[in-house]
């Protein structure tokens, strides 16, 4: 399954050669299971200004910065922009919520991949849209020894959120390798479009409860059901690929 992903993505690009150096990942979703977290904080603090923003449309709209999603609820809702007080406070109430909900749970199988690709030498870089701080201290204490400062790209680096391409632009130039050279594991569509506007190779793993077609549709080269599946086939991912 990897083999044709990988051909399609160098065909399609002119790529003559595709041989890994990094590893992007995404956070929410991905490393940790916080989305539902996020999804329920999401809901609660829109409803506090009378929105109504189900569960489901932040599942969709993962990714995106704070401030993008409170104007896209305000525009579908009163037709215009929150105004910067509005902003902070419902993204203010938005964490406080999730962080009531305590730490998030690491994605079953993150460690394990991590360790993995560490050992197989490939640089691992953190491409997130969060600003959460303690998901963003959760890394180390969690994650010891496997993600720096210099090899992450947040909430606090970017003037565009995904499904903008800034994000994976930013982690590429940071990185100094080539498209050829990076493969991106990301959970969610407007993550997936952000990555794949960077013109990278993306795999997406389906950790929450959207139909995979979305994902698809979204541009992902390849689409898993969990990252225990990714950690089960990475071998076959990287064979002869990280030379
Ligand atoms: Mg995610």
């Amino acid at each position: 399954m990897f083999e044709t992903a990988i051909s399609n993505f160098t065909t399609k690009n002119n790529f003559s050669d595709f041989k890994l150096k990094a590893i992007f990942f995404d956070m929410d979703g991905v490393l940790f299971d916080s989305m539902k977290y996020h999804a329920q904080s999401w809901t609660k603090a829109m409803s506090d200004v009378g929105i109504t923003f189900s569960e489901y449309e932040s599942y969709m709209n993962e990714g995106r910065t704070g401030h993008s999603t409170i104007d896209l609820a305000f525009n579908r809702d009163y037709g215009r922009d929150a105004t910067e007080e509005e902003k902070q406070e419902i993204y203010r109430n938005k964490s406080r919520y999730f962080e009531s909900h305590g730490k998030s749970p690491i994605m079953p199988y993150a460690n394990d991949l991590l360790q993995k690709v560490k050992n197989q030498g490939l640089q691992i870089f953190l491409v997130t849209g969060s600003g959460q701080a303690t998901l963003l201290d959760g890394l180390q204490v969690h994650f010891p020894n496997i993600f720096r400062k210099e090899r992450m790209v947040t909430a606090f680096d970017v003037t565009q959120g995904k499904p903008h391409p800034e994000p994976y632009l930013q982690a590429l130039k940071k990185s100094g390798f080539s498209r050829t050279e990076v493969a991106v594991v990301e959970n969610a569509p407007l993550g997936v479009e952000s990555a794949k506007a960077a013109g990278l190779f993306v795999i997406a793993v389906n950790t929450g409860p959207l139909d995979e077609k979305v994902l698809w549709e979204s541009g992902a080269d390849i689409v898993l059901d969990s990252m225990k599946e990714l950690f089960e086939k990475w071998e076959e991912f990287v064979l002869n690929r990280n030379k």
